[in-house]
């Protein structure tokens, strides 16, 4: 399927749609200009922009003018597409699914509405970005830290919600969330689990309540607006060691990976373990003109004879983070340091903190995002390619094996090989499955580029998915390509969650198209493979 061939909202019932829209949230949050619409379309798009473009942006301020759009939105039969704040780089941003939805923005909903240090958990909006909590924490001098990801100016809910990750002992953050106030498709709001109950006292303790779990279903969902949100926070540890591992040679990725599973699982290593690849350090200091100006992606050999040297890094660079009480840390961290010395070619370097003086001025800027602390420092690796350099994440998921590691960079380097894309990887284990990121940085000013992308992409979805790899997330434009991956008994896991949209969306009003989940009224235009079956 041609994703670009979605139909638009005609303009006549946008327009009146957008009338009515500014009575609810006030015209000065309505926003209709080409030249400000331009900022919520994909910053790194490779299709020219023509794809995704929203037809308005709203940006309401309490959950009764949610409540109220969504209604419009239902009278009017207009889509929406819900962001927090759009910081959704590399699977596109603040950008609609389907071209001319109205894009309903919550970052004016932005308290903290608690922080609990006593149970150790936090109530926000979704307009929490992760550097507000964590200036919330140290200005009322809450004893929890934040676990955060490799962008801070994103939001918790948002980043939650897409299964995203930090670093800490709680970067799993969807196993950290427990709580959720949902905006319905039909403007109803409802709370799950113990927050149903007037007065509730374990709403974001326990994740249960009496009867089926609803939270997942809004999850990476189009069935509802999240406008509250409760997670976990990491008790403020005595002691923070950041360690880190050089291991010298590629090919002792499968011993690393082997040696480091037992680890993680038996709870020696509590905190994200990230193996990341040269590039991927080297591009934040350097841009890649100044290291290699041929054709095609940086050879091998550039790499193993220019670039490891002059910057000191070694083939695969592993950091984790160890943190409570002092005795326990130091008992941990002889355990894993014997393992990783016991491989060939390793060096082990810790950096040992204590908890209370972790600060942004105290710590290595290596250690912010172990250290609970929001930053931006991976954002200048998209310069890598040029000053107008874009990316796009090729995200799957594996077990904690080294055969298995090996495997994928085996596959994403040998397209990356044909199509002209550098190896920038890390493979991140936050729990018991390992997600393998290869950012794919391109030259948004090549054509060539964007459209070896756009060719490449669904030849490395199809090859991992027939060895029973999937993404975790993709972007817009991949979503369906990624969706028919979980094509088990003719796709019934599809057939289940339109289901579901159908019950809950029966106007199809929200996110159409988000993680190939598509409403009746457009799934025999979007998903004529469904269409046929
Ligand atoms: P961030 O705030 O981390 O930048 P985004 O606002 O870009 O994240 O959101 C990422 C995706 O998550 C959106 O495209 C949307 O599908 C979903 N999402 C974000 N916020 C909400 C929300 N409050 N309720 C439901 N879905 C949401």
């Amino acid at each position: 399927m041609n994703y670009l061939d979605i139909p638009s909202p005609d303009e006549r019932a946008l327009s009146r749609a957008v009338s009515a829209f500014s009575r609810v949230v006030g015209s000065e949050h309505v926003i209709t200009s080409d030249n400000k619409l331009a900022e919520y379309q994909d910053p790194f798009s490779f299709d020219g922009g023509k794809a995704h473009r929203p037809g308005a942006v709203l940006q309401p301020g309490s959950v009764e003018e949610v409540q109220a759009v969504v209604r419009i939105a239902n009278e009017q039969k207009i889509p929406l597409w819900v962001i927090s704040t759009g910081r959704n780089l590399g699977y596109g941003g603040a950008a609609p699914r389907v071209s001319g939805s109205v894009t309903v923005e919550l970052a004016r909903l932005n308290r903290v509405l608690e922080v609990n240090d006593e149970q150790c958990y936090a109530l926000v909006e979704p307009g929490v970005r992760f550097f507000d909590l964590y200036q919330h924490v140290r200005e009322h001098d809450k004893k929890v830290w934040c676990s955060v990801p490799g962008l801070g100016w994103g939001s918790v809910i948002g980043n939650s919600l897409e299964r995203g990750f930090g670093y800490t002992a709680y970067g799993d953050h969807v196993a950290q969330q427990c709580g959720m106030e949902v905006v319905l498709p039909t403007g109803d709001v409802f709370r799950t689990g113990m927050g149903a109950i007037t007065n509730a006292n374990t709403w974001n303790l326990y994740k249960g309540g009496f009867g089926p779990n609803l939270e997942g279903l809004f999850q990476q969902s189009n069935l509802g607006i999240v406008t509250k949100m409760g997670l976990w926070m990491m008790p403020r540890p005595e002691v923070f060691y950041s360690v880190e591992a050089h291991v010298k040679e590629e090919g002792t990725l499968v011993a690393l990976v082997d040696a480091l599973r037992p680890l993680k699982l038996n709870g020696t290593i509590e905190g994200t373990l990230t193996i990341r690849s040269p590039l991927h350090i080297v591009s934040k200091l350097a841009q890649r003109k100044d290291l290699w100006k041929g054709a095609g992606a940086v050879p091998d050999e550039v790499i193993d004879k220019e670039i490891i040297p002059r910057f000191n890094v070694a083939w695969w660079n592993v950091n984790f983070g160890l943190y409570g009480a002092r005795e326990v840390v130091e008992a941990r961290f002889q355990v894993a340091k014997r393992a990783l010395e016991s491989l060939p070619g390793t060096e082990v370097i810790v950096r040992k903190y204590e908890g209370a003086e972790v600060a942004e001025d105290t710590i290595h800027v290596t250690d912010l995002h172990r250290g609970g602390i929001p930053n931006l420092t991976p954002f200048s690796a998209v310069k890598w390619r040029g000053e107008n350099g874009g990316t796009l994440a090729f995200a799957p998921v594996s077990p904690i094996t080294g055969r298995d590691a090996m495997k994928q960079v085996e596959i994403v380097r040998r397209y990356g090989r044909e199509y002209g894309f550098d190896y920038y990887g890390s493979f991140n284990m936050a729990s018991r499955s390992m997600n393998h990121v290869y950012q794919i940085f391109f030259d948004r000013d090549s054509e060539q580029d964007m459209a070896n992308l756009r060719e490449m992409f669904p030849k490395l979805i199809a090859e991992c998915a027939a060895l029973g790899y999937s993404e975790y997330r993709a972007h817009l434009g991949f979503m369906d390509t990624v969706a028919d991956v979980f094509s088990f008994n003719h796709n019934a896991l599809g057939e289940v969650t339109a289901r579901l949209k159908d019950a809950l969306d029966p106007n199809g009003i929200l996110n159409p198209g988000k993680q190939g989940i598509w409403p009746k009224g457009m799934r025999e235009t979007a998903r004529p493979m469904l269409a046929a079956e």
